[in-house]
């Protein structure tokens, strides 16, 4: 199994999830009627870097409350899951969750949700991740949002890159690499 990576908007780099982090995720898809929703937190060493890699997944946590069409957080387990891996300097970058569809699609609340989140972070973090996966296929199919903040507010889906666009947009290129494209890309972190 590969990587999956997606670009993010405005020329900022990409984001990768690694194989381990795609096999967690995977294994929650919605491929029987009954199956409830999973999900839970996405978290980076680097989210300051033009190439974010998503290294660590948690969730589904115990006291979720789960069904076909929705998930509740448990907020106090995934507030430790925070803290947990922000004591090994890795930052939550986002969410991801599962759908009972083919073709992933957030809802309102999703947007709604995933904003939230951001706001939490009072002005630290200016853009957010959502991830949904789907529930057919051997390689499930895989919705990459970003909420953004600042002058306006975006909700923006982001395009899966094959090998030879990373290059072009992970700054090894020699024409059209400029510092402006940089400074524009969202920020995760602190
Ligand atoms: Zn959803």
């Amino acid at each position: 199994m590969n990587s999956r990576k997606f670009r993010l908007p405005d020329g900022a780099g990409t984001v990768a999830f690694p194989p381990s982090v795609l096999n967690h995720m995977y294994q929650f898809a919605q491929r029987r009627f009954f199956a409830r929703e999973a999900g839970g937190q996405l978290f980076s060493p680097n989210p300051e870097h033009i190439n974010v890699e998503v290294t660590h997944v948690s969730g589904p946590n115990p006291g979720d409350s789960r069904s076909r069409h929705g998930i509740i957080w448990h907020i106090g387990q995934a507030n430790m899951d925070r803290e947990k891996h922000f004591a090994s300097e890795r930052h939550a970058v986002g969410l991801w969750h599962t759908h009972p569809e083919e073709h992933p699609m957030p809802s309102a609340q999703d947007e709604k949700t995933t904003r939230q989140f951001l706001e939490g972070f009072h002005g630290t973090m200016t853009g957010f991740l959502l991830i949904i996966i789907g529930n057919k296929g051997d390689l499930p199919n895989m919705a990459v949002w970003l909420a953004r903040d600042g002058t306006y507010q975006s909700w923006i889906p982001l395009v899966e890159v094959r090998d030879a666009q990373i290059e072009a947009a992970s700054g090894t290129c020699t024409a059209n690499c400029t510092e402006a494209s940089v400074t524009t890309r969202p920020r995760f972190s602190p």
